[in-house]
């Protein structure tokens, strides 16, 4: 593969969520020239489209955005949104990185925000911003807060009427904008992909009864309790209807080698008992059940958070429910074996259901670049002890849930340290070179 190497950085951070953009600060703090590469159209990754965030229920927005600016106007920080890695290759001038940019068809450099070409969109496609719970326009800025604040143009929903073209103030709509390949070089690079979540569990293990409109996910709630949610309050998707009764299902394909999840996915617990609390604050007369197979509560305060819950009124059932059957205005009854009382089945019905589903890795590096990946799929860490940043591969780090699931403080701390080691490698491969060239010119002497 031919490289025409157009922008030289220090280091190419891959993945702009909260870890990868917590590892580009801590190193343009230090003066180093970071790019992030982001395949979303906006930086934030999942954090920035949850609700509140346990245990201090602190608005996730409002931690993000601020770092998102943060990134956003440092001086040595590069953004390439709507942008993946093709190919990486290292030689011993350092890595080169072939990007593949995905045409946003607005021109980044001269749109100014203002949604003119939204408003005048005449299309509505989902909105998967939103989960699927809602619909934007074919013309679109991703969320309020979205960085870059620029429009996309989403060419499946598009009609091609010509109005959004008409009415931006700065001719910035491009129909023929086309997929391109960028060439960066860099001294070293910090692998923060994250996570995606086993959404295809529920359908194909219960069949047709989980083809019900107020069966969600974990993060489709989250949509729906966030004050810039779809619906702006809780209520359950089918009919638009208050619940009254909520059951949370724990480990939905995570502990199970059925689905090649044999591993525990870490937050469920806690996010599920965010989730009750909630729903309970909003709708105070509504019931909330979690189905739980064991309680992790694993982090500081986490188990007074859960005994808080507890006491708050939130019921606990030790069972892993199955998806019986659809009921009456789409209600959704589970069957459970009543393991804490004489272990008969129980039907029950709710009105909706959260699938705490399993996580898995965002994206597989195995034809991009070089990267030892584990058993369980995420990125493996040679000495996950001593030195949880290192992947075993010279110059490359990683920090977040690409290594394994954990929770925003655990990917916070992993992206200190990623930046941190990679710091010194840039100093340390800096001092090679200064010694090299000493040496050149003594010998030249
Ligand atoms: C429902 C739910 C609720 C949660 N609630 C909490 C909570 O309250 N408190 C808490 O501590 N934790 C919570 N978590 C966990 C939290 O979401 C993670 O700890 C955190 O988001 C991890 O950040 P990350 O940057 O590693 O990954 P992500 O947030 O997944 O960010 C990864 C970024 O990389 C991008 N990316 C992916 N592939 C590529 C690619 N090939 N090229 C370029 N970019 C790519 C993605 O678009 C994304 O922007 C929750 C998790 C879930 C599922």
């Amino acid at each position: 593969m031919s490289f025409n190497v157009s922008e030289s950085f220090d280091v190419i951070v891959f993945g702009g969520g909260i870890a990868g953009m917590q590892s580009a600060l801590d190193l343009a703090d230090q003066d180093y020239k970071v790019a992030i590469i982001e395949k979303d159209a906006s930086i934030g990754g999942k954090m920035v489209r949850l609700d509140k965030v346990f245990p201090t229920l602190d608005c996730a927005s409002c931690i993000t955005t601020p770092k998102m600016a943060s990134v956003a106007h440092h001086r040595n920080i590069s953004i390439f949104t709507l942008c993946e890695l093709a190919k990486l290759e290292k030689d011993d001038a350092g890595f080169r990185a072939k990007i593949i940019r995905k045409p946003r068809y607005v021109n980044q450099e001269t749109c100014i925000g203002c949604r003119q070409c939204e408003y005048a969109c005449p299309v509505m496609a989902p909105d998967n911003d939103q989960m699927g719970l809602t619909a934007r326009k074919a013309i679109y800025i991703p969320f309020t807060n979205a960085i870059p604040q620029v429009a996309l143009l989403d060419t499946e929903s598009c009609v091609l009427c010509g109005r959004c073209e008409k009415v931006c103030p700065t001719n910035a709509v491009n129909y023929y904008d086309r997929e391109e390949y960028i060439d960066l070089s860099a001294k070293a690079c910090i692998v923060s992909t994250g996570y995606q979540l086993l959404t295809d569990f529920a359908t194909r293990v219960y069949g047709e009864p989980a083809q019900n409109p107020n069966i969600i996910d974990a993060l489709q709630l989250e949509r729906i309790l966030a004050p810039t949610g779809p619906y702006m309050e809780m209520l359950r998707p089918g009919d638009g209807k208050e619940p009254e009764s909520v059951a949370f299902i724990q480990c939905a394909g995570s502990r199970d080698q059925t689905n090649g999840v044999g591993y525990c996915s870490r937050v469920c617990c806690m996010y599920a008992i965010k989730n009750a609390l909630l729903i309970q604050q909003e709708l105070p007369e509504t019931k909330v059940t979690i189905f739980y197979i064991d309680m992790r509560a694993f982090g500081k305060n986490y188990e007074q958070f859960f005994q808080n819950a507890k006491a708050k009124g939130i019921r606990f059932v030790k069972a892993k429910p199955v998806i019986h059957s659809r009921g009456e205005n789409d209600s959704v009854i589970l069957r459970y074996e009543d393991q804490e009382g004489d272990g008969r089945n129980i039907l029950e019905e709710f009105d909706m259901a959260v699938m705490s589903l399993a996580i898995l890795p965002a994206w597989n590096p195995s034809e991009t670049m070089d990267l030892p990946v584990a058993e369980d799929n995420f990125l493996k860490a040679p000495f996950p002890k001593m030195a949880p940043a290192l992947t075993g591969r010279e110059g490359i780090f990683m920090a977040g849930v690409v290594s394994g699931p954990k929770d925003i403080v655990d990917s916070i701390v992993e992206a200190g340290a990623a930046a941190m080691e990679a710091s010194n490698y840039l100093k340390a491969i800096d001092a090679l070179r200064a010694a090299r060239s000493t040496r050149i010119v003594a010998s030249n002497i």
